[in-house]
C-alpha cells in the first residue's frame, strides 16, 4: 500500500473518500487528477495508460534480459503460427518466476514479464498484507487458446489466441488456505476480498488490460491478464 501512497494514479478507487485518505498530503494538482481519475462508480477503474510492448526481435531480446533479470528461469518456444489467426511468436515456457503458476503453456514475452513482476513484486507483499499468509501457488486457467473473446463464435479473436493473455483463477497458501475468485470475489471473507482486489489493483499497474468479475459475468471465476491493446482495469 506504500506505493499506492505516492503514485496516486496507481492507488485503487474503491471509493472517493478512500482515495482522498491515500493521497493526504499530497499536492492538490495529483489529487484533483485522482477524483478525476476515480470517476463516479466504485467498479469502474482508471486505465493506467500501460503501452502493448512491441512484437519484434529486438523487443524479444530486451525481454528475455529483463526476465532474467527478474531472477526468472524460461525456455525460449520456436515461433508458432496456426494460420487461423492464431500463433505463438516471441513466446517463452516459464519454469520459475518465484511462484509456481499451474496450467501455464506458452506466453508472449511481454506479457510472461508482467507477469513475472506482479508475482514477484506485489502477490506475496498483498497476501503479507491482507492475509498473514505466504502464497505457494497460483492456480491459472492457463495462456495460449484459440479462441474468440469469452469463446463466442464471431467475435473477434481473444488475446489468448497470440499467447497474449493468461487467465487468474486462485492462490494456495502455506497453511493451506485456498483463495479463490469464484469463491472469495465476492465471498463473506473481507480479508480474502481485499486480497484479491490488492492483486487485481496491482496488475492494472503491470499488464495493459486487467478484467474480474468487476468486468463482466464472463469472468466471474478469473483475472484476465493480456498486453493487447484494451487498456481496461475492471
Ligand atoms: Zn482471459
Amino acid at each position: 500500500m506504500r506505493r499506492n501512497a505516492v503514485n496516486p494514479l496507481a492507488a485503487g478507487c474503491v471509493a472517493v473518500h478512500h482515495c482522498r485518505m491515500k493521497v493526504r498530503g499530497i499536492v492538490a494538482m495529483a489529487l484533483a487528477l485522482l477524483l478525476a481519475a476515480c470517476g463516479g462508480s466504485p467498479h469502474r477503474r482508471p486505465a493506467l495508460g500501460i503501452a502493448p510492448p512491441e512484437d519484434t526481435p529486438a523487443a524479444f531480446r530486451k525481454c528475455q534480459f529483463d526476465m532474467s533479470a527478474l531472477g526468472a528461469k524460461y525456455q525460449i518456444l520456436p515461433d508458432k503460427d496456426y494460420h487461423n489467426g492464431c500463433s505463438a511468436t516471441h513466446a517463452l515456457k516459464l519454469v520459475a518466476i518465484g511462484i509456481p503458476v499451474t496450467n501455464l503453456g506458452a506466453v508472449k514475452c511481454g506479457t510472461a514479464l508482467a507477469l513475472t513482476q506482479w508475482v514477484t513484486q506485489a502477490v506475496q507483499s498483498a497476501a503479507h498484507d491482507r492475509l498473514g499468509g505466504y502464497v505457494v501457488k497460483i492456480e491459472s486457467f492457463g495462456s495460449f487458446a484459440c479462441r474468440p473473446i469469452n469463446g463466442i463464435a464471431g467475435n473477434k479473436l481473444s488475446e489468448h489466441a497470440q499467447a497474449n493473455a493468461v487467465d487468474i483463477a486462485g492462490f494456495v497458501l502455506a497453511d493451506g488456505r485456498r483463495i479463490t475468485i469464484a469463491k472469495d470475489w465476492n465471498g463473506p471473507d473481507a480479508d480474502s476480498r481485499a486480497f484479491l482486489r490488492q492483486v487485481r489493483d496491482a496488475a492494472c499497474r503491470r499488464f495493459v488490460t486487467v478484467l474480474s468479475p468487476d468486468y463482466n459475468a464472463y469472468h466471474h471465476d478469473h483475472l484476465h491478464f493480456d498486453m493487447g491493446k484494451g487498456h481496461l482495469c475492471r
